[in-house]
């Protein structure tokens, strides 16, 4: 057994341990690499790890994020207008802000502190426990392209 010290580089591993997972190459390998790259669709994960897996297809990668999802390893966004993303960030009722020019995706941390962030006026007799809030803007990159394009 390795001592405790030792543990980061082992974490993916124990993490789809402790979600119920058995551990393979190519669910070590999404993991990691969402870890390094959140919010990446299953497009994106493939385009990162095929190389290093031969083997795999983007309908091989997008099963073993929907399996991320259900046992609560991952999370899952829908941007509108752009493919499921997914990130490791979970549970902590993180909100997203949305580039609707490039599409660039970043967290916002939850807007009050605890969940949900927002009641509704009228929840119609529901316990309300989460809110998922999209903010739409312009990034910084797009901000400038758009003032250099206007003139
Ligand atoms: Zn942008
Ligand atoms: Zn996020």
């Amino acid at each position: 057994m390795q001592a405790a010290a030792g543990m980061e580089p082992d974490l993916p591993a124990r993490a789809i341990r402790a979600a119920g997972l058995k551990v393979t190459a190519p669910r070590l390998a999404v993991l990691e690499m969402l870890r390094g790259a959140p919010h990446s669709s299953a497009e994106d994960i493939f385009a990162g790890i095929r190389s290093a897996l031969p083997g795999t297809s983007t309908q091989a990668v997008y099963g073993i994020l929907s399996a991320f999802a259900a046992a609560g390893l991952v999370r899952r966004f829908d941007p509108p207008g752009s493919p499921t993303r997914f990130e490791c960030r979970v549970g902590d009722n993180h909100h997203h802000i949305v580039c609707v020019r490039c599409r660039a995706v970043r967290d916002v941390d939850c807007v009050v502190g605890q969940a949900p962030c927002l009641q509704p006026s009228d929840d119609s007799g529901f316990v309300v426990f989460a809110a998922e809030v999209t903010f739409n803007g312009l990034c910084k990159t797009c901000q400038e392209q758009a003032a250099h394009t206007e003139v």
